[in-house]
């Protein structure tokens, strides 16, 4: 059994497995961690990057920030993870170094926190993605088309390996944090179901740029629409935020709690 949550420990006992063909229970010891997990959390967009702005003027990199403060603040009280930002103000950070900053931390989750437009002004509700090389649908292709704008030259290395060592990583952890993202999808669509209105088929893909991680199970959640009258309201009152967050909160425990798993 691994540390589910132990991904810098895997990573780092698979590359040795495969470079030095230790025996099994060395690379399963060699993995096993007792640390806290920790939830990376990311205000979307930023400083000159406002993404989606409402009719009344709402901003979304604003409300992604107050929602991700906010959620971090319940993530530590909540006590079983902790919880940092990839920023806490009003600044542009690149995608890629988004991922980076979750990979370096050696983060079990990244929550990528949005409220974006779509072309249709009558979509509404929340919804969740993953990434996936083809999108789910053209509404969520597009989506994902406009995030990853900002950040036109996006290419994800996985250090300073060798490439047939990089092929052999991607391998062993793509499949395996694609499922722990999926999984998270799912525990946070339903936790929102309770809690806030949902866009048809809440549960979408696509290639999103900042959900590109190999280790780190990635979600991002668009908390409502900019572009939908009724949602921007919404997100501009705590009520709406504190429904979010304490969805996200009770997802997030629920995932971290699903202790460990075979291998
Ligand atoms: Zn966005």
């Amino acid at each position: 059994m691994l540390a589910r949550f132990d991904r810098r420990g895997f990573l780092a006992s698979s590359a040795a497995a495969f470079l030095t063909q230790i025996a099994p229970a060395s690379r399963a010891s060699a993995a096993i961690s007792t640390h806290v997990p920790l939830v990376v959390i990311d205000p979307g967009h930023g400083g000159h990057d406002p993404g989606a702005v409402g009719v009344t003027g709402l901003y979304e990199k604003h409300v992604a920030l107050s929602v991700a403060v906010k959620l971090q603040k319940e993530i530590e009280k909540a006590g079983r993870c902790r919880a940092i930002l990839t920023r806490n103000e009003d600044h542009f950070i690149p995608l890629r170094d988004r991922v980076r900053f979750a990979e370096q931390h050696n983060a079990s989750l990244f929550i990528s926190i949005h409220a974006d437009a779509l072309l249709d002004p009558g979509v509404r509700g929340a919804s969740v993605y993953t990434s996936a090389v083809d999108a789910s649908d053209k509404q969520t292709a597009a989506l994902a088309d406009r995030e990853n704008s900002v950040d036109p030259n996006f290419d994800l290395g996985v250090g300073k390996v060798s490439p047939e060592v990089a092929t052999i990583l991607e391998s062993l952890l793509a499949r395996e944090t694609s499922a722990f993202s999926a999984e998270l999808q799912s525990t946070l669509v339903d936790a929102l179901d309770s809690h806030v209105r949902l866009l048809n088929n809440p549960k979408r893909h696509a290639d999103f740029a900042v959900l590109r991680s190999i280790a780190v199970p990635s979600v991002l959640m668009e908390m409502a629409f900019m572009s939908n009258k009724a949602d921007e309201q919404l997100l501009q009152t705590e009520d709406y935020h504190d429904k979010v967050v304490s969805s996200a909160v009770q997802a997030v425990n629920r995932f971290i709690g699903k202790a460990s798993v075979q291998r």
